[in-house]
């Protein structure tokens, strides 16, 4: 299959020249797979998705349509307090308060639904997918989402974690030296905010998560979602690309399906998803539009507070998508441990891969 076999990392350093020149160099590979015939159902998500999209498979594989099969394989995510990056256990906002943003899309229907900044409810993906189901609008927020939530019987809880909630704290309280907090030297130590520090102390790179996960069915029908508690101590009621249909994902019966993870600014602002979809459309592979896509979200990257010193986007974005005839790919902006990817395909285990890239991050940096 093309992302097993031939699709190692690379440095492009950013020409789009460059980018064409290893798009072709994908292109064999993909072909050797066509010829061995891919296998369907197929799901791709985000590294952390390696349980999700097994049991997308399993869920499409029992008849599932691929984008209950997207939400049964994210509800793992959702329900994990170790990923503090999506529901139950995601890190908080500033104030400390849980705040998830979710979005689903069937692309045989072409129907969308999506909740933002909503609270107390683990699974907003399945809140969206009511949304989707049982309304004529795309988009709830707030306290709106919340009461549409209460009416179709989702269940409140807390969801902030000892976990997150001690993280949090110690942010809040080394965030400045100028306010009223004040930290207790001993918090460092804290096993939970140690496990923070070495997973995602780096002041270079904003830290990230999300899942997105895409799903293609054995025959072809395509689903997706992403659901995340977003950026990390965000303001209160920011919301980032991954409800935004588009921008966090994206599907199209006639071509295929994608979705982000990472900056989520950077994925509005070129519009992520939809626009690797038409990549897509335009017959490249998912490998090669999800990194045209990137050196379109690096020109667009323009404002000098997200760029370095070189000129290159400081933060990260990660793409995913898989096309109808169930080929996948996957692309980052950098290298490193946290540009990878999931993918699990009807008949074998899900692997964890290594996605292309744009720029090699130098490894004195995470
Ligand atoms: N894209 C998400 C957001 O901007 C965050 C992430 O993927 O880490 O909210």
């Amino acid at each position: 299959m093309p992302e097993e076999k031939t699709l190692t990392r690379r440095d492009l350093i950013t020409t789009t020249a460059k980018a064409a020149a290893v798009a072709a160099v994908a292109q064999p590979a993909v072909q050797a797979a066509k010829e061995a015939g891919v296998a369907r159902p197929v799901a791709i998500a985000s590294r952390n998705g390696l349980a999700a999209v097994k049991l997308a498979v399993e869920s499409m594989l029992a008849g599932a349509a691929p984008v209950d099969a997207a939400v049964a394989g994210v509800a793992i995510n959702e329900a994990d307090p170790s990923d503090v990056t999506v529901g139950y256990g995601g890190l908080p906002n500033e104030d400390g308060v849980v705040q998830l943003d979710a979005a689903v899309m069937d692309a045989t229907a072409m129907t969308a639904g999506a909740v933002a900044a909503l609270e107390r409810i683990k699974h907003p993906a399945a809140v969206a997918l009511q949304v989707m189901r049982r309304t004529n609008r795309v988009l709830l927020v707030g306290g709106g989402a919340l009461e549409f939530a209460r009416a179709h019987g989702f269940p409140e809880e807390n969801l902030l974690s000892e976990r997150a909630r001690k993280i949090w704290l110690y942010w809040k309280e080394n965030a400045s030296g100028k306010d009223d907090w004040l930290g207790d030297p001993g918090d460092a130590e804290d096993p939970d905010v140690r496990w923070f520090i070495e997973k995602y102390g780096d002041s270079y790179f904003r830290p990230d998560g999300t899942i997105h996960l895409s799903a293609c069915a054995a025959d072809g029908r395509l689903g997706c979602c992403t659901t995340t508690s977003g950026l990390f101590f965000k303001f209160q009621g920011r919301v980032g690309d991954s409800p935004l249909v588009g921008c966090g994902l994206y599907c199209d019966a006639e071509v295929g399906s994608a979705g982000s993870t990472g900056h989520g600014e950077s994925s509005i602002i070129s519009v992520g998803a939809h626009t690797v979809v038409e990549f897509m459309r335009q017959g490249r592979s998912p490998e090669a539009a999800c990194l045209a896509t990137l050196e379109r979200v690096v020109r667009n990257t323009r404002a000098s507070h997200l760029r370095d010193e070189s000129g290159r986007p400081k933060n990260n974005l990660l793409l995913y998508a898989v096309n109808r005839a169930g080929d996948v790919g996957s692309a980052a902006i950098w290298s490193g441990e946290r540009s990878r990817y999931t993918v699990c395909r009807a008949g074998s285990e899900p692997r964890l891969l290594e996605s292309a890239y744009l720029f090699r991050r130098e490894p004195a940096r995470r």
